[in-house]
């Protein structure tokens, strides 16, 4: 797996039941899989003969991330080697232009949108769809880091000075933001999850319920656009199809992810086969475990850094707290720094949300 984060850490833990060795490329000792255990080499995402490498010694070259050179992993799996997912679907889910051009010409509901070169481009935007505008730098974000709400020519024209390779587009009145999970393997064959409830906050995911709370027509629309989209992709493994659900009831497709999500973490207690084992078995084209949901209802709660940088110390206290399930990822404390989460379940979402919602707050002290 190129990459060492907390999702290659959870991916190890279902490795471990199955007795897959898997190896990561990480960039320091530091990362969170390492400290982990995980079996490692060190090395950069975007070093062909750290990739080469690691295809070498490994029957199947995944991802955690994104931010690998598709044309690296194209060369790979020219050399025969088994790269899962694919270049088609790495650049998907890492090139927001690309992205958008190829969903809309495949027929994908996509907010409005274009390429924008200049600040000319945004006002166009703006005289079309009104103000405010949402304008994304084309690759490299995450967490809404990339992602800015624009009022005015002036304010795109000061994002724009910092940086290259921009598209912007409407700014959707959104209702909630869901996210599709699929897992598919190479043969074709997909396990599609409940669809979830993402709650963001500056576009960072804060929560999340799955079920989300949606009429059964839009939630059975939401899973045939992602396996729709994921099997146009050609994707192997798990991905992840962040939609928003707008206030005219309309579903629009915000990105996605090649590898296990954030909006999935939630799967590890609240589904049979939770992601990151759905994941292995995907990319080694093994038969996929069931997505049957463990409860009526199941949420989970990011644990973002605080500034005392003192949540683990409070591991206890949300241990303390009957029924939430907690997971830290061995990462440095950094303000709004995704640390951890915690899982819990319930016969209703008000009582599942409460359960996680309290335990995070004890090891918050927010
Ligand atoms: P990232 O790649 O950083 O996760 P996204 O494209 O997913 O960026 O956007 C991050 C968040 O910004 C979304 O979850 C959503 O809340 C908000 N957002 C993105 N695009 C739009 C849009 N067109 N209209 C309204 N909100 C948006």
């Amino acid at each position: 797996m190129v990459g060492a984060g907390q999702l290659a850490r959870m991916t190890l833990e279902s490795a471990i039941a199955l007795d897959i060795r898997l190896e990561v490329l990480a960039d320091s000792q530091g990362d969170s899989a390492v400290r982990a255990g995980a079996p490692h080499r060190l090395g950069s995402p975007d070093d062909l003969d750290a990739l080469r490498g690691l295809a070498e010694a490994n029957d199947v070259l995944t991802l955690d991330h994104e931010h690998v050179p598709t044309a690296m992993l194209e060369l790979l799996a020219s050399e025969g080697h088994a790269v899962r997912p694919g270049a088609r679907a790495v650049l998907l889910a890492s090139d927001k232009v690309h992205a958008r051009r190829e969903m809309e010409a495949a027929g994908f509901p996509v907010p409005i949108w274009a390429e924008a070169a200049s600040a000319d481009d945004v006002e166009a935007m703006a005289e079309r769809t009104g103000w405010p505008v949402v304008l994304k730098a084309r690759g490299g974000g995450y967490d809404g880091k990339g992602v800015h709400m624009i009022e005015s020519r002036s304010q795109a024209e000061a994002i724009m000075a910092g940086g290259e390779g921009w598209l912007v587009e409407e700014r959707v009145a959104i209702d909630i933001e869901v996210a599709v999970l699929v897992a598919r393997r190479p043969s074709g064959d997909v396990a599609v999850y409940p669809v979830i409830e993402t709650r963001q906050v500056d576009g960072i995911c804060h929560e999340l319920v799955m079920p989300a709370d949606v009429p059964e027509a839009i939630a059975q629309r939401a899973r045939e656009i992602a396996v729709a989209l994921v099997t146009e992709a050609d994707v192997a493994g798990i991905a992840a199809v962040e939609m928003f659900l707008t206030e005219a009831g309309e579903l629009l497709i915000g990105e996605i992810a090649v590898r296990p999500h954030n909006s999935g973490h939630a799967t590890i207690e609240g589904s049979v086969t939770s992601q990151f084992e759905n994941h292995l078995r995907g990319v080694l084209d093994w038969p996929l475990g069931s997505v049957e949901p463990t409860a009526p209802s199941v949420a989970m709660v990011n644990l973002l850094g605080v500034a005392d940088c003192s949540t683990a110390s409070r591991l206890p206290l949300g241990l303390a707290v009957p029924g939430a399930s907690v997971h830290l990822y061995g990462k440095e404390e950094r303000p709004g720094r995704k640390i951890g989460h915690v899982t819990a379940m319930g016969k209703t979402r008000a009582e599942a949300l409460e359960t996680a919602r309290r335990a995070a707050s004890e090891m918050t002290g927010r």
